[in-house]
């Protein structure tokens, strides 16, 4: 029998940029934590849409909201005011330190838009603020400018000249944070757990020791919460287990479940000096987004979904932490994360590993050559995680 899926990558080969490299199916349709290829076989969802189904495919409220506003209007453009935006921001302000939102489609677009207001804020009150301190390994996206914040040289190769005035220091590093802060420097932006490179969190004091020293030299913090927001660590927001607030916070991946878009807050003295016509989006703040988005935000903090999570969120990681243990230093160099961004560092390469998952009916990813990362739905059960645990070990033990 001829398979669905491989007629299809032989389609996209000849049609599409070769800049992905996707795994040898074709994902056809979704259901709470599990997906189906082409050829019907049915898999876990352990990558859970690249950390963005945060509540499962298809959720039905977040569907209905969706499916609700596809029937009422499109788009209108930010020339008018739309409804569910407003809505949007209005609850994202209630559960966070930010009170005003500017909304856009990814999360680079988000990152990019705090670099420019770090900019503009520092300009408005007439200071030469326009370098950034930011961290090895970084990822905060592939626009130019969050390109330049991104702490991996390989992904500028060939893009250079970056954008000027990126310092990159080590992470975990207040000493060298210091350092490479000046009377220059208009922000230090920050995951609080780095996510594509590893998922390694910030060590305890990092966030903390960060805030301090921004507030010493007088530039802003920005933390990129574009895959650890919307409840994915443990908090609704990752940094809110530290004990600080940043001036400046960005959302992407989870915040409509898979429909794209991005957002950016800060505090109201910070926000000003995004005045009228200095910055925007076309389809910043779509109506079926931001309504899909109001209804993740409704079921994570009054629908108990992060309550509910946290106890997943152990049993995952007790998991992995007894894999590791199992399998020894031969096969696992550790296991790391919190909530549902987990991640087991292999000895080998995670490559052979993901592929003998998906083999075996489970989707995981890699965050770097040796690190095999989990993000599902929040949604996940108990006899999913132990199942998608169970096919983690065999695979990880037989290569
Ligand atoms: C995924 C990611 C981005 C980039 O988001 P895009 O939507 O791909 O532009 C930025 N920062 C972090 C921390 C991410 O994980």
């Amino acid at each position: 029998m001829k398979s669905l899926n491989q007629e299809i990558d032989k389609r996209r080969r000849a049609v599409m940029t070769p800049n992905y490299l996707p795994q040898p199916i074709e994902i056809q349709r979704g259901e709470g934590r599990h997906v189906w290829d082409a050829d019907g076989k049915i898999y876990l969802d352990l990558m859970g849409g690249i950390a963005t189904a945060v509540l499962g495919h298809c959720h039905p409220k977040v569907m209905a909201a969706a499916d609700q506003q596809l029937h009422t209007l499109w788009h209108a453009s930010n020339l008018y005011t739309t409804g569910p935006q407003v809505a949007l921001a209005e609850k994202l302000a209630q559960f966070s330190f930010a009170d005003q939102f500017f909304f856009c489609n990814s999360g680079a677009e988000a990152n990019e838009a705090a670099l420019k207001l770090a900019r503009r804020f520092a300009r408005d009150r007439g200071e030469d603020r326009f370098e950034f301190v930011a961290f090895d390994g970084a990822f905060h996206g592939r626009t130019l400018f969050t390109l330049s914040a991104t702490g991996t040289p390989a992904y500028w190769k060939g893009f250079e000249p970056l954008v000027p005035g990126f310092h990159h220091v080590p992470y975990g590093d207040l000493t060298a944070t210091a350092k490479a802060l000046s009377s220059q420097t208009a922000a230090i932006i920050v995951e609080p757990v780095k996510g594509e490179n590893g998922v390694r969190p910030a060590p305890p004091g990092f966030l903390a020791g960060l805030r301090e020293l921004a507030d010493q030299n007088g530039c802003l913090l920005i933390m990129d919460e574009v895959q650890t927001g919307m409840g994915r660590t443990g908090p609704l927001f990752a940094h809110q287990a530290s004990g600080i607030e940043p001036d400046i916070m960005t959302l992407a991946k989870a915040l409509a479940n898979g429909l794209p878009m991005g957002a950016m807050g800060a505090r109201e003295s910070v926000a000003a000096s995004l005045t009228p016509g200095t910055h925007g989006s076309t389809f910043g703040g779509n109506p079926i987004a931001a309504a899909a988005a109001c209804a993740v935000l409704d079921e994570l903090t009054e629908g108990g979904v992060l309550e509910e999570a946290a106890e997943i969120g152990r049993y995952l990681s007790d998991g992995l932490q007894a894999i590791a243990e199992r399998l020894g230093p031969e096969k696992v160099v550790e296991a790391r994360g919190s909530g549902h961004l987990q991640a087991l560092e292999l000895k080998g390469k995670a490559g052979p590993v993901i592929d003998r998952c998906r083999e075996h009916g489970v989707l995981v990813i890699s965050a770097g050559e040796n690190v095999l990362r989990l993000a599902p739905p929040l949604t996940l059960t108990q006899e999913e995680a132990q199942k998608g645990l169970s096919v983690i070990e065999k695979a990880v033990s037989e290569s």
